[in-house]
């Protein structure tokens, strides 16, 4: 075997081990990443001797894991060979009766990989065991798969209960008040017991309210079910039915292992990690199994897969929920919850005028919950599901045209742009602005004449030429002889903005100030008094500039630079500070291009000003993929480039793969992440890059240490910087002309398109190589890398490879809003629609006195702006 190969088994059973859901943060990382260099490789042989059984279970033979040369190639666990890493082929001899058909596999709406493993002919030349070609044949068990009844969804959902009706007020807020224990004490088939109701409360489903707004991710239909006979290796999301003939969990292990049969055939299940799931079963259950296909040893396997029981008769249509592994909440259980919820709930108010549930054509909201968990169809689940999203933008909407109409009440800061300032900061500036730049300003202009607070989004590229628009806007409130403030998320960019500002304000002879943390006090008294009487002009800084203690004489205006990184309260906070009383006008700056809608709902009812010109003269950056970049390699192409710009006198980035969680929240590094980025930079300062003076930049250094290495390498003093995205926002060093990003295919696009940002900021064409084996979609997304620069393309493009959610922090958002079903971005149309609708109602009927169920829940969202509705 030689060292590649080695690597690869290596590799393997990292994935089989993180599949199994038993690996170490570590470990999974490395599972993820197309990435080794040798370091990894000695990180992860060190951690493998603590996983020596679930190796051995898993089909993998440690000291052959661990050993410099090694025997033979134990063959992969069923498991392994599974999209996306590209394991090889099966390499045990296949019965040629199971093998599929070359047109068996793409089924209706499911996009189905090739089955193209199974029947490479290479395959054909090993020993068969002979038992294998019966294994599956011999006609053993029969399972009358028609006689499982499906009933219309009106059948089951009428179906009486044993228990009585729910008690609750009547409303869907009502629900919130019901607990998911008044689903309990059942023993018969239709509701769940103590134990699971634990479970359900455990996974943050404690009030039938959750449970209900816990909507499907699928539906499974049942008149598409593959008879066992028709299995193949290589199909995916199929489901069939058969009925339990074994189950064992080992728990040492941690997997549960499930027998299937049907009409002589059978299908074996194995669950990591859920050992649990083999206690659900009983032998002979009847029960549905939902998956991928897989074969081993010449078994039909479907490894993962989702099961069912099917001992109630179902609708045709079966709900798969997003499932609980950690807190052992199966789908069924929720659909079974689900179920004796609907049955006991006669009737539920519905605050939407009969008008527009017309012209929006949605059903009504009894209607809807039963749609969505038991519907007929899959036109009935989705009007289902739009209608509870509409509700829960229509409330978001009334609450925001709540907010708004109060917030014209507020007194505001009246500026008076008069140009004694803008005029000869025009004239100083060494460029002329761009079209875009002069448009906004003239927007800007306009909005602090205007006397309601100005709340405007400045959405711009980065390069764009954001920051020096917001410093005219801010020259305008001064001359008008009000203070200005601008606030942004870290160090590095206040420094930046800091420096840019100060140098303006030197020509014009103002005075701006980087307000001082609370351990320099001398220079922070002072500060804060120049700030207090007058002195001081601009305000520069991070959230410090939201203490008690920061008083302005006249705050007019507020920039809020990468505004989506603050909170609703945080940026309220500063807006606050206006003189006596009122509120100073708000400038927020992003270069994610969120969509109108989702900005809304970030940011409150905003204007948006969009900067879609880049000042000229800019080469464009030139991107490259290149799948293979040794760190060890200093005569690879690539680094022997970067060393040529380097020996030019340029600079380089070098951006370390992706290891952190994905449940890592932003702005938090984890320590596998910075860990790797030191390995990184030590692998190329030995290897690749060796002799330049290299530094590592990361989210777990000190703050001051962090600045120290920037400003080295922004004077030039270091050759490259090897960083995590720490780096990603706003870091401007226009002097360094590459960037390397490692393992490009973990990142997004919105992330990848930012990172690239940090190269072609000056005279100096940019260069940007993307490195990693990709994905069919990191293939998709490279390319598009490679072809625009143009960030709100790759927005789209985002958008349209993984669907709603996408851009950075929109997911996050609607959560924040309290939005549990809708999805800013895949319902901008609903969105528009409640907005509209909402206006209308506000209009006629401001304090929504006729609507009281539409009130309180509008009250509810309201939070503690809830007086804006109690006011008359
Ligand atoms: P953004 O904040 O949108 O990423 P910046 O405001 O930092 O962009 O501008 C990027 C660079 O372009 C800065 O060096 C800035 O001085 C320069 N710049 C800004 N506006 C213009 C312009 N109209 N013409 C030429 N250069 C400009
Ligand atoms: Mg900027």
């Amino acid at each position: 075997m030689t060292a590649v190969e080695q690597v690869d088994t290596l590799r393997a059973a990292v994935i089989a081990l993180h599949q199994s859901g038993s690996a170490t943060a570590i470990l999974s990382a490395a599972a993820r990443s197309a990435h080794w260099h040798p370091a990894v490789v000695e990180r992860v042989r060190a951690q493998l001797p603590a996983f020596a059984d679930q190796l051995g279970a898993l089909g993998f033979d440690l000291t052959q894991l661990l050993g410099p040369t090694a025997q033979k190639a134990k063959p992969p666990p069923q498991h392994a060979p599974r999209h996306g890493f590209g394991a090889g082929p099966p390499r045990v001899p296949l019965d040629p009766a199971l093998r599929a058909p070359q047109h068996a596999a793409p089924r209706r709406g499911f996009g189905a990989g090739p089955a193209a493993p199974a029947t490479d002919p290479a395959l054909h030349q090993g020993t068969p065991k002979p038992q294998h070609t019966t294994r599956n044949a011999r006609p053993r068990h029969d399972v009358e798969i028609r006689t499982i009844p499906t009933l219309s969804a009106a059948a089951v959902l009428g179906q009486p209960s044993h228990k009585p009706p729910l008690e609750f007020e009547g409303t869907l807020d009502g629900l919130r008040g019901v607990p998911i224990d008044d689903l309990a004490g059942i023993r018969d088939d239709a509701g769940i017991g103590d134990k699971e109701l634990e479970r359900l409360t455990a996974a943050g489903i404690a009030t039938v309210y959750d449970l209900m707004m816990r909507v499907p991710l699928r539906y499974i239909d049942r008149s598409e079910i593959t008879p066992m006979s028709a299995l193949r290796p290589g199909m995916k999301n199929v489901a069939t039915v058969g009925k339990v003939l074994s189950t064992k969990a080992d728990w040492g292990k941690k997997y549960a292992r499930i027998e299937i049969g049907a009409g002589g055939y059978r299908v074996t299940s194995m669950q990591f990690q859920q050992p649990w799931l083999a206690q659900r079963f009983r032998r002979d259950d009847l029960v549905l199994m939902w998956g991928d296909v897989t074969e081993w040893e010449g078994f039909i396997q479907m490894g993962g897969a989702l099961i069912a029981p099917m001992r109630d008769a179902t609708a045709p249509f079966v709900p798969v929920y997003p499932q609980s592994d950690k807190h052992q909440v199966s789908t069924w259980t929720l659909h079974r919850a689900a179920l004796d919820a609907l049955r006991r709930l006669p009737a539920l108010d519905d605050p939407l005028p009969e008008q527009i549930r017309t012209t929006r054509q949605l059903p009504g909201r009894l209607e809807a919950l039963r749609a969505v968990h038991v519907p007929d169809n899959a036109a009935d689940a989705t009007s289902g599901r739009d209608r509870l999203a509409y509700d829960e933008l229509l409330r978001m909407q009334l609450a925001m045209g709540v907010q708004r109409n109060a917030a014209r009440q507020r007194p505001a800061v009246v500026h008076a742009p008069t140009g004694t300032l803008t005029r000869p900061w025009l004239d100083s500036l060494p460029w002329p602005l761009t079209g875009a730049q002069t448009r906004v300003l003239k927007e800007i202009a306009a909005d602090l004449r205007a006397p309601s607070p100005m709340k405007r989004l400045l959405q711009g590229d980065v390069g764009s030429g954001k920051t020096a628009t917001a410093i005219g806007a801010m020259l305008m409130a001064v001359e008008g002889g009000h203070q200005a403030a601008l606030m942004a998320p870290i160090g590095v960019l206040v420094q930046q903005h800091y420096e840019e500002i100060a140098e303006t304000c030197e020509q014009l002879g103002l005075r701006a100030v980087l307000v001082p943390g609370k351990n320099k006090p001398k220079a922070r008294r002072e500060a804060l008094a120049g700030l207090a009487s007058g002195e001081i002009h601009i305000a520069v800084g991070t959230t410090g500039l939201l203490s008690e203690d920061v008083q302005f004489k006249s705050l007019g205006l507020a920039v809020i630079d990468e505004q989506h990184r603050f909170g609703v309260n945080q940026r309220a906070a500063l807006l606050a500070k206006g003189p006596g009383g009122a509120i100073a006008d708000e400038l927020g700056a992003t270069a994610t291009p969120i969509p109108r809608t989702a900005a809304m709902t970030q940011f409150g009812d905003v204007d948006i000003s969009i900067l879609d010109e880049l000042p000229p003269g800019r080469t464009p950056i030139k991107t490259r993929w290149e799948p293979v970049v040794p760190l060890d390699d200093p005569a690879h192409e690539h680094w022997v480039f970067v060393r040529s710009q380097i020996a030019e006198g340029r600079q380089a980035f070098v951006v370390c793969p992706l290891v952190a969680e994905p449940e890592t929240k932003a702005g938090q590094e984890s320590e596998a992440q910075s860990a790797a980025a030191m390995e990184t930079a030590t692998a190329l300062s030995d290897g690749a890059l060796s002799g330049l003076r290299i530094a590592v930049v990361t989210g777990r250094q000190k703050p001051a240490d962090r600045a120290e290495i920037m400003h080295a390498f922004s004077i030039g003093e270091l050759d490259v910087l090897v960083a995590t995205t720490v780096i990603e926002v706003g870091v401007s060093v226009p002097n360094a002309t590459t960037i390397t990003i490692l393992d490009a295919g973990n990142f997004g696009l919105a992330q990848l398109h930012q990172l690239r940002g940090r190269v072609g900021r000056g005279k100096h064409p940019g260069f940007c190589v993307l490195t990693g084996e990709v994905s069919d979609i990191g293939q998709a997304r490279m390319d598009a890398m490679c072809e625009t620069t143009d960030g709100f393309k790759l927005a789209n493009v985002d958008l349209e490879l993984r669907g709603p959610g996408a851009l950075a922090g929109t997911a996050q958002a609607g959560h924040r809003a309290g939005l549990l079903v809708a999805d800013l971005l895949a319902d901008a149309e609903l969105m528009h629609a409640a907005r509209a609708d909402a206006q209308q109602m506000l209009a006629a009927d401001p304090h929504l006195l006729r609507r009281p169920t539409l009130r309180a829940e509008v009250e509810r969202a309201l939070g503690e702006d809830a007086h804006y509705l109690r006011r008359s």
